[in-house]
């Protein structure tokens, strides 16, 4: 049954393949993502959590298989991947803001840029992105000038400013500093209570159990097991994911 608010397919992944040389780092992924689901990811270091963010807006490629993005195959390259990567937002751990734009910069570049939104109207609707995430008074400062966890909500808004379809998000909270955390996944929460499609990399079990639709536990490449937070955290049902969990929890 389809959780409550959860809609149709948006990010559907089937039998993905992916290597790099002779490791096979994604081995016949099936996956969909609900428009309004949040599948938070998780697995030990290497089992290919990153590859999967990274093959869905197509920082890599695929070896074979399909992956659609709202019904449309993933474009190969030039002006319809970059509308493609409009659509696929993407938080990573190390922030990677421009260093050298202002806040509010990094935030207006992808509309202006990307979606030919008037400058004027870009300003304005960042500086009210700005606001949700809680930065708004660090608009004209430089990235370096800010904490790791208000680069984080700045990231987040900017991914937010291009109105994307689905926001991936790679580990977001595992380079900031313990009492940064709960300000970004409080903004991730709040993403999730608005029915944003989201997949998310953490090992935040908190934000899994508090925002998650879906938890896909990932070992050696392969989804090894998928449920709800609940029955997943309380009762997984693999080896794997047993032995993961009890290093973690
Ligand atoms: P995770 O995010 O779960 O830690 P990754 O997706 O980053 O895992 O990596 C999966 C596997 O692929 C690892 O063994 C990693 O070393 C390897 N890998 C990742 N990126 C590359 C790359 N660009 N070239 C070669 N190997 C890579
Ligand atoms: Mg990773």
């Amino acid at each position: 049954m389809e959780a409550p608010g959860v809609g149709p397919p948006l990010v559907v992944l089937e039998d993905v393949d992916k290597h790099f040389g002779d490791l096979h780092v994604l081995q016949h992924v099936n996956l969909t993502v609900a428009k309004g689901e949040v599948v938070v990811v998780l697995g030990p270091s290497g089992s290919g959590k990153s590859t999967l963010c990274r093959v869905i807006n197509r920082l890599e490629t695929i070896g074979s298989g399909s992956i659609t993005i709202d019904g449309e195959r993933l474009p190969e390259e030039g002006r319809a991947l970059a509308n493609l990567r409009a659509d696929v937002g993407m938080v990573f751990q190390s922030f990677n803001l421009f260093a050298h734009k202002t806040v509010l910069e990094n935030v207006t570049l992808g509309p202006i840029k990307v979606r030919k939104v008037p400058a004027a109207q870009a300003r304005e609707r960042g500086l009210e992105l700005l606001t949700r995430v809680g930065v708004e008074s660090q608009a004209d400062k430089y990235p370096a000038q800010l904490s790791g966890g208000q680069q984080q909500r700045v990231a987040i808004a900017r991914a937010l400013a291009m109105d994307p379809k689905v926001i991936l998000f790679d580990e977001p909270t595992s380079a900031l500093d313990p009492e940064m955390v709960n300000e970004v996944l409080d903004v991730m929460v709040g993403l999730a209570k608005g029915g944003m499609t989201m997949v998310v990399v953490t090992h935040e079990m908190g934000f899994a159990r508090k925002a998650a639709n879906r938890v896909v536990f990932m070992a050696d490449g392969k989804i090894v097991e998928e449920g709800g937070p609940e029955s997943f955290f309380t009762s997984p049902r693999t080896e794997r994911a047993q032995d993961f969990l009890s290093k973690i929890l």
